[in-house]
C-alpha cells in the first residue's frame, strides 16, 4: 500500500473518520443503537442460493460482520442446507426450499434475503423474498431485463421492504474515494473514461456446466457478468448519472464451441449528457480489470485489478491515497445493514441496478444493429 502524496485531498485519517462504524453508531437513535450494539440483535441474513459466491465469499464474510449474521438459507438441496445450519449455527427450521420461501414470513430471525442465484432466477427469488416481508439484496446483474427489474422494484415497494443490488465496490474505500472525486469534481468533471473487465473462459468442460454460457440463465455473456462493473465505474465517474446513448460491437469469436449462445467479448461506448464519453470492453477472452477517468484538472485510475476481490488501488494525478484494505463482502454486508439500522438511503439501491440493466439492453441493441442507441431510463 502506498502513502498519500502531498496535495492529495483525502488523508487516511479523514477517510477512516468518514467510514468509521463507531462514529456512525454515535449518531444512531437509541433503539437502533441497541440493535446494532447487541450481538444477539445483529440483522439476520438468509442466503438464497448456495453456489460458489455464497460458499466462498458471502458465508465466510457473514462470520465476521458486526451488524448482520447468517440466519438461514434457501436451497434446492435440503441436505446441503442442513450442513450449512450445522456449520454456521442456525436452526434447521431456517433451511428453506425455493418453493417454501413464503414460510420465511413467520421467521423473525431473518430480516434480509440475499439472492445469489443465476441471473435469470433473480426476479422470481426477489419477489418471493419481498412477499415474505424480507428486505432484499439482489446480486448483480439485478436481472436479465429492465422489465424484470421493474417487477422486483414493484414487489419490494408493495411489501414495504428495502432493495439493494450486491454492488460491493460502493462500500470499498478506494472506489468510494473515486466516487467522491467525481461527485465533488475535485479534478473537474471527468470527460474521458476508458476501462475493461474480463477473464479467460476457454474450457469446453466449463461450457458444459456453467450457466454463465447459457443465454437463458445468464441473459447474456461477459457484458452481463463482468461488463456491469465497467458500466458502474463509468456512471460513478459521472456522479451516478445514466448515459444518454451507446454504441457497441461484438468481438471476434475464436471458440465457437464454447460461445455458441453468448458473446465472447464486446466493446462499447457510453455518451453522457455533458458530452463525456466512456470507451469500454468486457470479455471472457482476456484477464483484465482496469478503469481510468480524465478531467481538465487531472485524472484518476483504478489499477488492475480494479473490480476483483483483491483491493482495487486508486492512483490519481495528485498521488496515491492510502486506504485500509477491506474484505469487500464484509464491508458491503455491514454497510447495507447499517443503512437499514440507521434509516439512511442506500449506496446501491434497486434503481441503480435497473439503470445498469437499461444500459445493458441498449448496448446489446447497438451491437446487434450497428447503430447508436439512446438509453431509455
Ligand atoms: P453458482 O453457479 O456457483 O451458484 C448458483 C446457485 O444457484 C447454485 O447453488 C444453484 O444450485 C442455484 N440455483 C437456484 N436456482 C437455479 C436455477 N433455476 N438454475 C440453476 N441454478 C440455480 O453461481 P455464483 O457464481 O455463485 O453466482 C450467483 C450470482 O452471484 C450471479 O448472479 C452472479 O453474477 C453473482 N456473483 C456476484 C459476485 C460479486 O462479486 N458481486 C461474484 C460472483 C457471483
Amino acid at each position: 500500500m502506498s502513502t498519500p502524496r502531498a496535495g492529495h485531498p483525502l488523508t487516511r485519517r479523514r477517510f477512516l473518520g468518514h467510514l468509521s462504524a463507531a462514529a456512525a453508531l454515535l449518531m444512531l437513535p437509541r433503539k437502533a443503537l441497541a440493535q446494532a450494539g447487541d450481538p444477539k440483535r445483529k440483522l439476520g441474513v438468509a442466503l438464497v442460493g448456495l453456489g460458489r459466491y455464497s460458499a466462498n465469499q458471502l458465508g465466510p464474510a457473514l462470520r465476521k460482520t458486526q451488524h448482520c449474521r447468517l440466519a438461514g438459507v434457501v436451497t434446492g438441496d435440503r441436505a446441503k442446507g442442513l450442513k450449512w445450519a450445522r456449520k454456521y449455527g442456525f436452526p434447521e427450521t431456517s433451511v428453506y426450499g425455493y418453493d417454501t420461501m413464503g414460510q420465511m414470513a413467520k421467521n423473525a430471525d431473518i430480516d434480509i434475503a440475499y439472492v445469489v442465484t443465476p441471473n435469470q432466477v433473480h426476479a422470481e427469488n426477489c419477489v418471493a423474498a419481498a412477499r415474505a416481508g424480507k428486505h432484499v439484496i439482489c446480486e448483480k446483474p439485478m436481472a436479465t431485463s429492465v422489465a424484470d427489474c421493474d417487477t422486483i422494484i414493484a414487489a419490494c415497494k408493495a411489501a414495504g421492504v428495502r432493495l439493494w443490488v450486491g454492488y460491493r465496490l460502493h462500500y470499498e474505500p478506494h472506489t468510494a474515494e473515486f466516487c467522491r472525486l467525481a461527485r465533488e469534481k475535485v479534478f473537474g468533471s471527468f470527460m474521458k473514461m476508458e476501462g475493461a473487465n474480463g477473464f479467460i473462459m476457454d474450457s469446453d468442460t466449463r461450457a458444459a456446466t456453467d450457466w454463465r454460457l447459457d443465454k437463458k440463465l445468464a441473459g447474456g455473456g461477459p457484458l452481463m457478468d463482468m461488463g456491469v462493473y465497467v458500466i458502474q465505474a463509468a456512471c460513478m465517474a459521472k456522479a451516478e448519472a445514466a448515459p444518454v446513448a451507446v454504441t457497441a460491437k461484438f468481438g471476434r469469436v475464436t471458440l465457437p464451441q464454447v460461445f455458441s449462445q453468448v458473446e465472447q467479448s464486446i466493446s462499447w461506448t457510453m455518451e453522457f449528457a455533458d458530452g463525456a464519453v466512456a470507451s469500454l470492453r468486457s470479455g471472457y477472452d482476456e484477464q483484465i480489470s482496469r478503469f481510468r477517468a480524465e478531467a481538465a484538472g487531472g485524472w484518476a485510475r483504478l489499477e488492475d485489478p480494479a473490480f476483483y476481490y483483491e483491493e482495487p488501488f486508486l492512483t490519481t494525478s495528485r498521488g496515491a491515497p492510502e486506504f485500509p484494505k477491506v474484505n469487500h463482502q464484509l464491508a458491503q454486508l455491514d454497510g447495507m445493514a447499517l443503512e437499514l439500522i440507521e434509516g439512511r438511503p442506500s449506496l446501491a439501491p434497486g434503481e441503480m441496478g435497473r439503470r445498469d440493466m437499461a444500459v445493458v439492453e441498449a448496448i446489446y441493441a447497438a451491437a446487434a444493429s450497428g447503430k447508436r442507441v439512446a438509453v431509455v431510463s
